[in-house]
């Protein structure tokens, strides 16, 4: 029982022994929290901040698409670290990432969008049955409690097919009424998610919030899959 209390455990990246708690009981070591560093600026598609190798402003696949949110930031590429990292969060159920998480997105806001509205995308209920807690939701709370941020759950989503392994389209196609608007939107909301992987939830949500009287929507999300 001591010894659990001085050596609360291993490292969720690297597996060092943790020979004392860190102060938001963060369960990496100090080399991996300092390793984890959000992208700088490269240059980034002005619309989904996907890396850019030769393109100009806008990455191809943001050529041939109309997305109704005005722009996604995305802080790190989904792999690595930042990967493993939320797989250990939503699907080991370590908790107390969601401070680790919370943590980079409270930096994007106070940067980018100092006094945003945050609307947390709505999880699929059934994955949220599965796993009895909403891995957004939970990272939205802890930037409303310890960071001071207004959040609105303006958003509803109804169970529906999964989305993996679909296109842009087809995800597109299975969202339509699965989401769903709950109450009027605010002015300029900003998007929360954890994964940008082809943008369709986060139009579909934009769509909605704009209907809902949102004169513009931005998207912030942890990491952006690159196709
Ligand atoms: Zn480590
Ligand atoms: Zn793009």
């Amino acid at each position: 029982m001591i010894l659990e209390l001085l050596f609360p455990g291993r490292c969720l990246l690297c597996g060092t022994e943790l020979a004392f708690r860190s102060r938001h009981g963060e369960p990496l070591c100090l080399d991996c929290r300092a390793g984890l560093a959000p992208l700088a600026a490269r240059r980034r598609c002005t619309v989904c901040s996907l890396p850019l190798l030769s393109e100009k402003r806008l990455c191809t696949r943001c050529r041939k698409r109309q997305y109704q949110f005005e722009s996604n930031l995305s802080l790190f590429e989904y792999r690595g670290e930042i990967r493993e990292l939320l797989y250990q969060y939503k699907f080991r159920n370590r908790l107390r990432l969601a401070g680790v998480l919370a943590g980079f997105y409270a930096q994007a806001l106070r940067a980018s969008f100092p006094d945003a509205v945050l609307v947390p995308a709505p999880a699929n209920p059934q994955a949220v049955r599965r796993r009895g807690w909403d891995p957004v939701e939970r990272i939205c709370r802890t930037l409303e409690k310890n960071y001071g941020f207004a959040a609105s759950r303006a958003l509803e989503r109804r169970a529906g097919p999964p989305q993996k392994l679909l296109g842009y389209e087809e995800r597109l196609r299975n969202l339509r009424g699965t989401i769903i608007l709950r109450r009027q939107s605010v002015a300029e909301p900003v998007l929360l998610d954890d994964v940008f992987t082809t943008g369709a939830t986060a139009s579909e949500c934009a769509r909605l919030l704009r209907l809902g009287g949102a004169s513009r929507v931005r998207v912030l999300t942890l990491a952006i899959d690159v196709p």
